[in-house]
């Protein structure tokens, strides 16, 4: 199966663009006080070796406001403020550097305030994320029984967009988070019928991690695969770092790039005689290290426990290999290359990955 990518209209987020034609870009959020901007740094700088495409900060007051121009100096990926109650932060933050704004119709809807910041950013060649989120609905929307949970997120953002619209501004991302998957499916699938803005896929407030990782999995999962989704942010109850890792994992698994190369492996059994365990996290531990490129080719790399379906899966990976007991075959494209030693298997996977990387 192949995916078809939903057209939209391309924005520039700073040096990244998201769109149709480009990658699907990963965010994650910087998870200390934008004002102690030193740590801010420091997290960001970890999450870019990483592979985060873009980071948003959150925007309380002019402090915060201000440190944007300090960690922009400091960091090379796009800047996204996050704003919310107060439309003269989101003027501060222009001002002062951020390369996306992202406004909350439920706290900032006032058509001369907005009207205020859309002069700015055009100004600047910013864009503005409609970032509707489940907790903080418009209350026009919220208290109409009438509507589903997604379509009160789905009206509210489209009203949004049709005012940004109205006063002449259209450099604008969507998004529609809620904590439910099933909303959250529903509210991406409407919106993308009737817009063609970009869209930011994610959930809100998902939960314990291992139970978010699953649910930002099934929902954007589905939504990507069927061409929905521009960027996206796995919002977890974690580490901002291990946002980023979930979101290539999601898009690895679709085939969107995004995790460098993909591991497949057994789940072992009676016939396995090494420890499949211990050989794929030490594997992947080691690829992590090497980090992500934004965009590059996720190549397919099987680890098997024995010839039943070594060879097979051999067929439809870049490498493989299929242990016996104290050695393995490795393959590259499909074909058998040499046998190595058990002990000896990472890293001469790493060392024939480093090869592909190369020709790529
Ligand atoms: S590949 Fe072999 S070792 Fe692995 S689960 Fe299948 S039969 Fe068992």
């Amino acid at each position: 199966m192949i995916i078809q990518r939903r057209k939209t209209k391309e924005i520039k987020i700073g040096t990244t663009a998201i769109g149709a034609r480009h990658p699907i870009a990963i965010q994650s959020m910087a998870k200390v006080p934008t004002k102690n901007y030193r740590e801010a740094i420091s997290q960001i700088q970890s999450l870019e070796k990483v592979g985060c495409a873009i980071v948003r900060v959150a925007i309380l007051d002019e402090e915060d406001a201000h440190a944007i121009t300090r960690i922009k100096n400091a960091i090379r990926i796009p800047l996204v403020a996050d704003i919310h109650f107060n439309w003269k932060l989101a003027v501060c933050a222009i001002k002062a550097g951020a390369d996306k704004i992202r406004l909350n119709p439920g706290n900032i809807y006032k058509k001369q305030e907005v009207k205020e910041i859309t002069s700015l950013a055009r100004e600047y060649a910013i864009p503005i994320r409609v970032g509707l989120n489940s907790g903080s609905i418009p209350k026009i929307f919220r208290y109409n029984a009438k509507l589903r949970p997604a379509l009160k997120l789905v009206r509210a953002a489209l009203d949004y967009v049709k005012m940004l619209e109205d006063i002449h501004f259209n450099n604008i991302v969507v998004s529609l988070k809620c904590s439910n998957v099933l909303d959250t499916i529903e509210a991406y699938q409407a919106m993308a019928e009737k817009c063609g803005y970009p869209l930011h896929l994610g959930l809100t407030a998902t939960g314990f991690s291992d139970v978010g990782k699953i649910k930002s999995a099934v929902a954007l999962g589905i939504l990507l695969s069927q061409g929905i989704g521009d960027t996206l942010r796995v919002s977890l109850t974690d580490r901002p770092e291990e946002e980023i890792r979930i979101g290539q994992y999601i898009l690895s698994s679709l085939g969107l790039g995004g995790a460098g190369p993909e591991i497949i492996s057994c789940p072992a059994c009676g016939r396995t005689e090494v420890d499949i365990e211990k050989i794929v996290n030490e594997l992947q531990a080691k690829l992590s290290a090497f980090g992500t490129q934004q965009g590059a080719k996720p190549f397919k790399l099987a680890v098997m426990g024995c010839v039943v379906n070594g060879p097979g899966e051999a067929e439809d990976a870049d490498l493989a290999i299929a242990f016996g007991r104290k050695e393995g075959l490795l393959y590259k494209n499909a074909k058998p290359l040499r046998k190595v030693a058990s002990k000896d298997a990472v890293n001469e996977l790493i060392k024939e990955w480093k090869k592909l990387c190369q020709k790529s």
